[in-house]
């Protein structure tokens, strides 16, 4: 069983290269921003609540996404013990020591951090290609830059906190979808 975070900045490809790593390794997909617009989309109070930070390019506070993390982890048991990608969790230091607390009081660990990076320009450029086909109300250019500037002072710090437990792979993640999926298989295949 493998627990992985795929880690990096709006932008970077988590999304894209989670896809290809569940087919790969069976692994179950929980990303915490696809929970919240799910929310959005059916209307409830959470969506509600969450929909005023998202489109701020903000971080929904810590209780909250804590507490939809450890939901999604209790009504998804049976998937959740082959193994999980975390996709956009955790977003913050407390989100990583929270993480920890709940996996080992379900006898589990993340096994690897996928670190995918990518230069700041590259990043706003295809959160843009990415807003004209999906329509996300948050892929614009004000909420993007917004959205980077979250991740610089809130989310980069979890690269260092991953790094001294011996975590962190990191990936270049400029490039081919395919070139960068081996470069991670690769690192992962060493676990
Ligand atoms: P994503 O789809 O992962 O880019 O998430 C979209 C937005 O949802 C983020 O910009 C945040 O506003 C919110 N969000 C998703 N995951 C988290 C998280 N772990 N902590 C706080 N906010 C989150």
């Amino acid at each position: 069983m493998l627990n992985i975070v795929i880690f990096g900045a709006p932008g970077s490809g988590k999304g894209t290269q989670s896809d290809k790593l569940i087919e790969h390794y069976n692994l179950f997909h929980i990303s915490t921003g696809d929970v919240l617009r799910d929310h959005i989309r059916r209307g409830t109070e959470l969506g509600k609540t969450a929909k005023g930070y998202i489109d701020q390019g903000q971080l929904v506070p810590d209780e909250l996404i804590i507490d939809i993390l450890a939901q999604v982890l209790d009504d998804n048991k049976e998937q959740a013990t082959q193994g999980v990608i975390f996709d956009g969790f955790p977003r913050t230091i407390p989100q990583a020591e929270a993480l920890e607390q709940l996996l080992a009081d379900r006898g589990t660990q993340i096994d690897a951090v996928v670190g995918l990076e990518v230069p700041e320009e590259e990043l706003i450029k295809r959160i843009l290609l990415r807003g004209q086909m999906s329509g996300r109300s948050d892929d614009n250019e004000e909420t993007a830059r917004k959205r980077l500037e979250t991740y610089h002072n809130q989310t980069s710090p979890l690269k260092a906190y991953y790094e001294e437990k011996g975590k962190y792979r990191a990936i270049n993640g400029l490039g081919s979808i395919d070139g960068i999926f081996d470069l991670i298989k690769e690192s992962l295949d060493t676990l």
